[in-house]
């Protein structure tokens, strides 16, 4: 996280303070580092060139970590395309300046309008996860004169080791197609008059720090591809989804890219498959923080807290995960340290974004609550009407407003009187 350090006792995000983010743009507000991010991409890019298996590949961003234009058209000039689980995640791309060749679309639920949409604006592939949603791209491709190129999802029963809510490929999961069920549903795909069968994919489960389920993921995988293969159906690309995880505490150590695509690409070689990854989390979570400034300090009879600007609307993931993220002074004091829970002022218990953290702060004080580019932004709400935090970049010595901090009449502006 080299993007963020102490410079002259100040917290800065590449070259900047972040007091003088605060003081410009206000409270709460999500900072990124350009730098951080484009190494991110860079990272896949680098190990994926290296090995004669990632000939072709395509890393695919997934929008949902984070959907912000300035950033998805920052990896779309870098060469990357997009993973997209909704019609509105479509427009944002394209807006974007994402190439639709470069797309692939996952989710359970595609609508049929979402369908129509991004067989029109000619995506490189549909990841379908049920019968009745093949069927249904079928029909609509078959009334716009199209071949839709398909991947099914399957699930390979691999346990990812994480988090239950972002564990998506066990049995239980309601994502993809059970893997006893794939070869028939590719029979299916195949008699289709409007689908072309292109690729296969899955999606495990989401920050693995531990590449090994990757592996037994990927052996299924291909197994199903030998068994296809037998059977006339040929696959050209390989979709290994996302899921590679980061450091969301100072001493927790993240795999390095190669070393979770290495071993992947090593099983690949030679087989002619294109491969395409769908990394989110790992893009983008390190290079943004939430940037807050404290209220006040108030001692409970049990507990201190420091109640800060920033709350769970804005960053829900400590209160929906219990996740942690590492939350520190952008001005370190001398003094003394007491135990606080950084909470903030919505009417839930569930509000916190730390809890128990060492801290030697005075109110007024900014704090950064580190790690939070990824389903920080992309998951805030206007819960409690609180207007959406502003959005920065910082490029060097420059800082670009990449979102406008919302405002409260926005929020009610489709909101009607009844007469
Ligand atoms: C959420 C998701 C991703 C990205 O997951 P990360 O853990 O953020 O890398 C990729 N593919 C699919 C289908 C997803 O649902």
């Amino acid at each position: 996280m080299t993007a963020f350090t102490l410079q002259n006792g100040t917290l800065h995000a590449e070259s900047v303070a972040l007091t003088h983010v605060a003081e410009q743009f206000g409270t709460p507000a999500y900072v990124y580092s350009r730098s951080a991010l484009t190494a991110a991409l860079q990272e896949f890019h680098d190990v994926l060139n290296a090995h004669p298996a990632g000939a072709g590949a395509l890393v695919c961003f997934a929008v949902k970590a984070n959907s912000n234009l300035a950033i998805l058209n920052l990896f779309a000039r870098q060469g990357a395309g997009f993973d997209i689980v909704s019609g509105g995640e479509l427009q944002r791309v394209l807006a974007a300046g994402a190439d639709p060749q470069k797309i692939v679309f996952s989710g359970v639920g595609k609508t049929a309008e979402e369908m129509r949409q991004a067989l029109e604006a000619g995506i490189f592939c549909f990841n379908i996860e049920s019968i009745p949603e093949l069927d249904r791209l079928n029909d609509i491709a078959g009334e716009l004169g199209k071949k839709a190129p398909v991947s099914l999802r399957v699930n390979p029963n691999v346990d990812p080791k994480t988090h239950p809510y972002i564990s998506t490929g066990l049995k239980a999961a309601k994502f993809g197609v059970a893997y006893d069920d794939a070869l028939a549903l590719y029979r299916r795909a195949a008699g289709l008059a409007n689908i072309a069968v292109t690729g296969i994919d899955c999606h495990i489960g989401s920050q693995l720090l531990d590449p090994s389920p990757f592996i037994e993921a990927l052996d299924r995988i291909l197994a199903l591809v030998d068994q296809l293969a037998a059977e006339g159906i040929r696959i050209h690309h390989v979709d290994l989804g996302g899921g590679l995880g980061i450091k969301y505490r100072a001493d927790q150590v993240q795999p390095t890219v190669a070393a979770y695509l290495n071993p992947l690409l090593d099983k690949l070689k030679g087989r002619g498959l294109k491969v395409v990854l769908e990394p989110g989390r790992r893009l983008v979570g390190n290079a943004g923080l939430l940037l807050t400034r404290i209220e006040y300090l108030k001692a409970g009879e049990e507990k201190n807290f420091a109640i800060i600007d920033a709350a769970m609307n804005d960053l829900m993931r400590p209160a929906l995960y219990e996740a942690w993220h590492d939350i520190v002074p952008v001005t370190p004091r001398p003094g003394v340290t007491q135990d606080y829970d950084v909470v903030g002022p919505v009417c839930e218990t569930g509000d916190f974004l730390g809890q128990a953290r060492p801290l030697t702060v005075q109110p007024g004080d900014l704090l950064a609550v580190m790690s939070a580019g990824a389903y920080g932004m992309a998951m805030a709400s206007n819960y409690n009407t609180r207007p959406r935090a502003a959005e920065i970049m910082v490029d060097g010595t420059q800082v670009h407003l990449i979102r406008a901090r919302e405002s409260v009449e926005q929020l009610y502006a489709g909101e009607k009187l009844l007469p």
